[in-house]
């Protein structure tokens, strides 16, 4: 299902050709897919915020518009946009931040993370209000912007390394702490080292090796 889904919506001309020379640097589309239409003012300053994480970790993140032409990646990501990510929609929406999830990262029946997320802005509107209030007025736009780029950076990490498992990193951790309103996430040097390796061939290899053995 999840596969199938992946499929219709990479049909727009990319492809996944690795580079013939081993690279520690990596190149990985971010598709964004809005169910509302967007601020660019919030949408540039998450992907400037998110990219900037990435790049200690030798990944250049790119968030393709539609009309941008083919090019290739060494890996793809799709990236469901749910709510009003806008920050003055943001401001206003309603309710507590209850147990519900931020973000997540799809898997698939056997239990295999796909290159496909969710990040619900209107949580984590709610998420920034609760923060503003614990922490004081830090500017519900700043709060706002720096949690989804948390959100996104966390399930991204799922998504790029094909792993459900937490830990207790900045972008690892399973829950925000109140303290991650204030300060922009950072890897931590395992996710990095990690990370560098998705722009080997011999990563894709390898997990198509487990993923088709049948074990
Ligand atoms: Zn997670």
């Amino acid at each position: 299902m999840g596969i199938r889904i992946l499929l219709t919506i990479l049909s727009g001309g990319m492809s996944f050709a690795a580079p013939p020379v081993a690279t520690s640097r990596s190149t990985v589309g971010v598709f964004l897919r809005f169910e509302r239409p967007d601020s660019p003012s919030f949408t540039r300053r998450l992907e400037r915020d998110v990219a900037a994480i990435f790049r200690p970790a030798g990944v250049d993140l790119v968030f393709p518009r539609p009309q941008d032409g083919t090019r290739d990646y060494h890996r793809v990501v799709i990236v469901e946009m749910r709510g009003h990510c806008t920050s003055w929609r943001a401001a206003e929406v309603s309710g507590e931040a209850e147990a519900a999830p931020l973000g997540w990262t799809r898997l698939n029946a056997d239990g295999q993370v796909m290159p496909f997320a969710m990040l619900d802005c209107d949580q984590v509107a709610r998420a920034a209000r609760r923060a503003n209030r614990l922490h004081g007025p830090l500017g519900h736009f700043s709060t706002f912007s720096r949690l989804a780029a948390r959100v996104m950076a966390h399930e991204l990490v799922h998504a790029l390394l094909r792993t459900a498992e937490h830990r207790q990193t900045d972008c690892g951790r399973a829950q925000l702490r109140q303290a991650d309103a204030l300060d922009q996430a950072r890897l931590d040097p395992s996710e990095i080292a990690a990370l560098r390796e998705i722009g080997r061939p011999s990563f894709g290899v390898a997990v198509a090796e487990k993923t088709t053995g049948g074990q």
